[in-house]
């Protein structure tokens, strides 16, 4: 069986969405394209966008990763036309949005109103609490390695509906069965279950 990646940085898994880096060109395979707060550069966001714009082929599935960081040095305003930006693409271009996302996550909620299609926060690991506030707001949650090993995520993953959730490797060095494996455990349902729900939850998201 082959295992659904939601968001990973590895060019040569191709079942899943590979984000690709800034700047470079995308893969005949299934890819998102965004601009990361890390790599924003406040003098030449018009050269940013026209990248983003001009590589988005019939291969992009999604927007991102985009969103809100409080750990990068970029001004908190600049970020957040950054992102409304993205969001406006998403819109129009009608693909759902991947959203990286470092301690913002009410400023990212406040957002999400402009948003028409659907809306990830990729590689969730935080609390219950936020958690909660996000599904309430119907956003998606992919989760990662962390689910692995985090008891306190293990519950968060327990309480996530299985039509709201997307399994991922992100940057990490894993064999995402692991993960289907253990989100299956913690759901009470089988591997094929579990994959067959996350690729329904992917054309879910893919028609708006
Ligand atoms: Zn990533």
């Amino acid at each position: 069986m082959d295992f659904f990646d939601f968001h990973h940085h590895k060019k040569n898994t191709l079942y899943g969405i590979y984000n690709i880096d800034f700047g470079t060109v995308p893969p005949e395979s299934p890819y998102s394209i965004g601009i990361h707060p890390k790599d924003i550069t406040v003098d030449s966001v018009e050269e940013q966008f026209s990248w983003l714009e001009s590589n988005i082929t019939e291969n992009c599935l999604a927007i991102g990763e985009c969103g809100l960081d409080s750990m990068v040095p970029i001004p908190q305003k600049i970020q957040e036309q950054i992102f409304l930006r993205q969001i406006l693409i998403s819109n129009e271009i009608k693909k759902p949005l991947i959203i990286h996302c470092v301690r913002k996550f009410y400023e990212v909620i406040s957002f999400k109103k402009k948003a028409r299609q659907a809306v990830i926060i990729h590689g969730f690991n935080k609390k219950e609490r936020i958690a909660e506030d996000l599904l309430k707001n119907n956003f998606y949650l992919s989760f990662g390695k962390a689910v692995l090993y985090h008891l306190s995520l293990q519950e968060i993953v327990r309480n996530t509906p299985l039509d709201k959730m997307f399994l991922e490797t992100d940057n990490e060095c894993f064999n995402i069965e692991e993960l289907y494996s253990k989100v299956s455990e913690l759901k009470g349902i089988s591997l094929e279950q579990l994959n067959e729900q996350i690729l329904e939850n992917l054309d879910t998201i893919k028609n708006g």
